[in-house]
């Protein structure tokens, strides 16, 4: 019996092809997400049991789930000008949020060109391009300075990290002393899952470019092990999973669209069909609760809660020289 469940799942290609793979993926699937589902690429939120009637109230629900993000994370604390790490930023949705409303200034990573691109030319139209900057760069060797942000940001990033030990390092590497990480992922239930429910997350890794996927609780220990404190999570597949009702209409018309995926997969490679198997795919996990989605939240230690625990200190000791002014 596994302790936990994140190396059981292994399905996209790993090592070197990770990173090319989901570049690929991003590149070719840019505008048929924005078509679908606007600027943001991640699931929405609903209060349990609350049906999605229209597109346009599945926008509002992908705008609801970063602000639930950023309440939980404790986000709406920081003062203006805070610098926020946006770690797989899409093209730029959830920093838009972070940079407008909330004043922060926010540096956004992705691997796809295409997306960094995309999210500069937002930035732009929405006046907020002086502060929010978009890069093509991997997470895990991003160049920015030890002790540089505020906050880390991940919304749906983390799935497609193979090394997440190494992505809790640099979150905690990059942070100043009281940055907070925040994280919303999917993820598995904790523990061993059956055969059939093994089926499902294995297609739908294969299908998403995603090399395995990590229970919530894995999550927190990883965060705990890196010498992060104030770790919590929270579950909110119940609140997430109607992301995925073929109720919404186009979707459903796409989806029926043999022909236009029959054109899509010629042009642009059969990987973009991935994008379409994963509403069907998603929806079976949730319903088995084999697939399971939440936030996380922690905190790198302060000075002074490092100078307490001498381990904790001598980890997080960051050259004074690289921190912000
Ligand atoms: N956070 C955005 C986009 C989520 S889609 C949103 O919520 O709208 C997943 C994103 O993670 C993509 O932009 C992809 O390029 C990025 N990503 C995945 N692995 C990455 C890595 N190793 N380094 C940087 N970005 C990565």
């Amino acid at each position: 019996m596994k302790a936990n469940a994140s190396s059981a799942y292994p399905s996209a290609p790993a090592g070197a092809g990770l990173n090319a793979a989901v570049e690929r993926y991003y590149d070719t699937t840019l505008d048929l997400y924005e078509d679908l589902w606007g600027e943001h690429v991640h699931h929405g939120f609903w209060d349990v049991g609350e049906r999605p009637g229209s597109d346009a109230e599945r926008q509002a629900a992908t705008d609801r789930l970063v602000r639930e993000l950023v309440a939980f994370a404790g986000l709406d604390r920081l003062p203006a000008g805070a610098r926020v790490l946006d770690v797989g930023c899409g093209i730029g949705g959830p920093a838009l949020h972070l940079a407008g409303p909330l004043g922060c200034v926010v540096e956004g990573v992705t691997l796809s060109a295409a997306q960094a691109a995309r999210a500069n030319e937002k930035a732009a139209a929405a006046g907020v391009a002086d502060r929010a900057h978009f890069h093509q760069r991997d997470a895990l060797a991003n160049g920015f300075p030890d002790g540089s942000f505020d906050a880390v940001w991940a919304l749906e990033s983390l799935m497609h990290i193979a090394d997440r030990t190494a992505f809790f390092a640099e979150a905690m590497r990059v942070l100043r002393p009281g940055g907070v990480l925040a994280i919303g992922t999917w993820s598995v239930r904790d523990g061993e899952l059956n055969a059939e429910e093994h089926k499902v997350v294995d297609q739908i890794l294969r299908h998403q470019v995603m090399p395995s996927f990590s229970s919530l609780e894995e999550h927190e220990r990883l965060a705990v092990a890196a010498g992060f404190t104030e770790v919590a999570f929270t579950d909110w597949s119940a609140n997430v999973a109607n992301s995925w009702e073929p109720g919404f209409a186009q979707v459903r018309e796409l989806d029926n669209g043999r022909s236009m995926m029959r054109d899509l997969a010629r042009d642009r490679g059969v990987d973009v069909l991935g994008f379409f198997y994963a509403g069907p795919l998603m929806l079976k996990g949730f319903a088995t609760g084999a697939v399971t989605y939440g936030a996380v939240r922690a905190t790198k230690p302060s000075a002074a809660t490092g100078a307490a625990e001498p381990a904790a200190a001598a980890g997080a000791a960051e050259p004074a020289g690289d921190r912000p002014a």
